[in-house]
Order: C-alpha cells, then sequence, then structure tokens
C-alpha cells in the first residue's frame, strides 16, 4: 500500500513544538497590543485578480509561485500568497477607514509553490501588521520599534539586522527605471538569464540578483534613492533620523528592491546571517498606492510581516533549543491498580480538576499493569503520580522531592495545594 504523506513543502507541527508556537504567539499579541493594533482575521481564500494587481504580474509570486484553482463556479480563485493584500481589501471592503485611520494585526498559513528547503516551505505561516490612513514617516517607524521590541523580547536582536531603502514613488521610480534600462542595456553581455527576462517588466529586481558575476555591474548602477524628489527625500529622513533617535541601528541598502509591485517609498528587511540564505525574518514598508489599484481615493497604508518558521529556526538556534515555556508536563498522573475499567481514577481527575481550576491532570487509561503505568508517567516528566491502591488508599508521589504519602480521597486536594 502507498504509504499516506503530506503534500511537499507543508509540515505538520507536532506536539512537541506546539508549545513554542502558543509562546511566541502570546508574544505577538502582547506586542500587538501594546501598540494599538487589533487583529483582523481573513479568509484563506481569494480571487486571483486580487493578488494580480496588488503584487503585480511581473513577481516571482504572481508568475510561478500561487496556488490557483477554478471553483465550482468556474471563478478563478487561490490560496492566499500573503496577507497585505486581504488585508488592504478587507478594509476597502468594509469601508474601515472612513474618516478614520486603522492598526491592524493578522496570523496565519501563506501558501507559495516554492522549491521547498530550510526555511522555506509550500505552507508558511506569517505574522503581520498593517497601518492604514496615515502617510508619515512615524508610522514606517512605529513598525520597526514594534518588530525591534518583539525581537528584543524573544532574545534575538543581537542576532538580526535591519537594512532599509526608500523606492520612492511610481513617477520618481520610472524615471529611474528608465536609466537603469539604459545601464543594463549597456551591460547586456553580464546579464544571467533570470535578469535578462527581467529587463523589460521588472528591471528593479535585476539589483536583487545574487549572481557572484553580476556584483559589481550592479553596484555600480544607478541608484534609485538618486532619483526621489525632495517630499520623498524628506520622508526617508525623517525615517533614518527616527531611527537613529530611538537607538536602531541600520544599514541603508539602496539594492533593497522586496520582491512585491506595491512598495513605495520605506521598504526594510530585519535579516540574519544564521539560517543560510533563507535569512529574512521580516520584511515590510510603506504601499501609498495600492489602494488606487482598487478605489478612487487615495489610502496610505504601511506595514510589515514576520515569517513565523524562520523566526523559530533562528530563535532555537539561539537557544539552543532550551526554553523553560517549551514545556508541557502534567502536574499529575492518575495510575490505578483497581479492577474497575478506570471509573475510580478517571472520577478522582474529575474531582481534582474541579477543586482546582490550574492543574493540567492526565488519566493513565491504558489497562496495562501499574508498574507500566508508573514508567508512563514518569516519562511525561509530571510533578506528581497519585496511585488508587487495591487496599483503597491514594498514595501521592512528589517527583521534586520524592517523598510518597498515603493519604485519601478528602485530603489529597490539601495536600497538593499545600506543597504547590
Ligand atoms: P524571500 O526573499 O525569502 O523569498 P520574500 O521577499 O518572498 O522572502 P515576503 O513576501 O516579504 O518574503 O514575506 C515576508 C516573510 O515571510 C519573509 O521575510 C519570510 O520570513 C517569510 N517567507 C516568505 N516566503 C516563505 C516561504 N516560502 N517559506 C517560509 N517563510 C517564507
Ligand atoms: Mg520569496
Amino acid at each position: 500500500m502507498n504509504k499516506l504523506k503530506a503534500i511537499r513543502g507543508m509540515r505538520d507541527v507536532l506536539p512537541d513544538e506546539t508549545p513554542m508556537w502558543q509562546w511566541l504567539e502570546k508574544k505577538f499579541r502582547h506586542m500587538a497590543y501594546r501598540y494599538g493594533y487589533q487583529e483582523m482575521r481573513l479568509p484563506l481564500l481569494e480571487p486571483v485578480s486580487l493578488f494580480e494587481r496588488a503584487v503585480g504580474e511581473a513577481t516571482d509570486i504572481v508568475s510561478k509561485e500561487m496556488y490557483n484553482f477554478l471553483d465550482k463556479n468556474g471563478e478563478h480563485i487561490t490560496l492566499r500568497p500573503e496577507g497585505t493584500s486581504g488585508c488592504m481589501r478587507a478594509v476597502l471592503e468594509n469601508n474601515m477607514c472612513y474618516n478614520k485611520t486603522q492598526r491592524l494585526w493578522y496570523q496565519g498559513p501563506m501558501f507559495r509553490y516554492e522549491r521547498p528547503q530550510k526555511g522555506r516551505l509550500r505552507q508558511f505561516t506569517q505574522f503581520g501588521a498593517e497601518a492604514f490612513g496615515m502617510a508619515g514617516a512615524d508610522v514606517d517607524a512605529e513598525l520597526i520599534f514594534m518588530v525591534r521590541d518583539l525581537f528584543r523580547e524573544l532574545g534575538i536582536l543581537n542576532h538580526v539586522r535591519l537594512e532599509i531603502n526608500s523606492l520612492g514613488t511610481l513617477e520618481e521610480r520610472k524615471a529611474h527605471r528608465r536609466e537603469l534600462i539604459k545601464w543594463f542595456e549597456q551591460h547586456r553581455t553580464l546579464l544571467d538569464e533570470d535578469s535578462l527576462a527581467r529587463l523589460e517588466v521588472n528591471p528593479l529586481r535585476i539589483l536583487d540578483s545574487k549572481n557572484p558575476e553580476m556584483q559589481q555591474m550592479i553596484e555600480q548602477a544607478p541608484r534609485l534613492l538618486d532619483y526621489l524628489h525632495e517630499e520623498s527625500r524628506n520622508h526617508f529622513e525623517t525615517l533614518c533620523l527616527m531611527l537613529d533617535r530611538a537607538g536602531i541601528a541600520y544599514q541603508i541598502n539602496p539594492r533593497l528592491v522586496r520582491g512585491l509591485d506595491y512598495y513605495t517609498r520605506s521598504v526594510f528587511e530585519w535579516i540574519t546571517d544564521a539560517l543560510g540564505s533563507q535569512g529574512t525574518v521580516c520584511g515590510g514598508g510603506r504601499y501609498d498606492g495600492l489602494a488606487q489599484l482598487f478605489s478612487d481615493k487615495p489610502l496610505p497604508a504601511s506595514g510589515f510581516a514576520i515569517g513565523i518558521e524562520r523566526l523559530l529556526l533562528l530563535i532555537q538556534t539561539v537557544t539552543q533549543n532550551d526554553h523553560p515555556d517549551w514545556h508541557c508536563r502534567p502536574d499529575a498522573v492518575i495510575t490505578s491498580e483497581l479492577d474497575d475499567d478506570g471509573v475510580q481514577a478517571l472520577l478522582l481527575a474529575e474531582s481534582l480538576r474541579h477543586e482546582n481550576g490550574a492543574l493540567n491532570i492526565l488519566v493513565d487509561c491504558s489497562g496495562a499493569r501499574l508498574k507500566k503505568q508508573h514508567q508512563t508517567a514518569l516519562k511525561t516528566h509530571c510533578r506528581y503520580i497519585i496511585t488508587l491502591n487495591n487496599d483503597g488508599e491514594i498514595r501521592l508521589w512528589d517527583l521534586t522531592d520524592n517523598a510518597q504519602i498515603t493519604t485519601d480521597k478528602k485530603q489529597l486536594v490539601d495536600q497538593l495545594s499545600k506543597r504547590h
């Protein structure tokens, strides 16, 4: 028989990993709360056209990475590859920015048909924050502050670096693009196949190339930063100033272009060197032009997304995969040698849970012999083993000091609260 397997690039999060996920999710939620961001829960399925328009047809995501299909009505549907476009759709559709601004966050799975490898999956999870209706560099800085706070809280701030750039406005990009194409045309012989394909559709992305033979030529290519007009330049300088004032170290990387078409002005990435080439743990920026692709009213916006699987890989590397909050141990395991189909053990657990709502109690329902039950209980690293004996007594075994006492149902609760 063929073995059943998960789809390539899609992985299970097993119970020994979920405490770590829950710990991280709690940190995200708390960070969002402290900065006044509210949670959005968005659909996993969206119309294909949303991303074709928003992310851009010339991007890797839309041109080759989307999970598209026709639904029973013949509509073109896709599994969302990212969260920003859906968030913008929801904000506009629900008229959420009528006379007000919004600070929002979301978390959930994203889908991209990419080659699976370390830190790159086909189903992965993003935590994202988006701020709508605010055009200034202060909000861009706030988003970066948030991530800095989170990374500090997670103990990884010293293992990531911040790179920033400005992609200007559409008009500024157009002027730069003309010069950029000219430059690449002059050095056409140096361009690889990928870059030749990008030359007409998305020349900015050539700057992103990792091909070592092209590096020198790319270094000398016209810099978008030199094509910014006063307003964009001021915006960028204000952002830099605020980062300086907040004591956030950063590098200006004129080649940072991000893989999505919708960005304008500020863009940033938090990068680690600890994970090989999949080093970007957070990417974000401003996307003031996006709303106008869907509505006639402009709506400035800015945001970021963090790849949770990559972030967890980094945290595990840095902490050597050990953290007190990542274990889920039962407080007590109830074992029994009574020949009663497990009735007494189950009822004892119920009354203990009733008396103390904080206890995590596991009942051994295996039907195994007592010795085996104890062996199993010890493997859970529980604090107590409680045993219902044949002679009607209850034994409480405290594994922290190895004390064993005999007690009865009534005293057991007192004993537990005295020790706990
Ligand atoms: P990369 O350059 O690594 O392909 P990207 O620019 O495509 O990243 P974004 O679309 O900006 O990434 O997504 C934000 C974050 O989501 C990334 O920084 C990364 O942490 C995470 N991410 C993106 N694609 C994947 C993937 N296939 N598997 C796991 N995480 C991913
Ligand atoms: Mg990518």
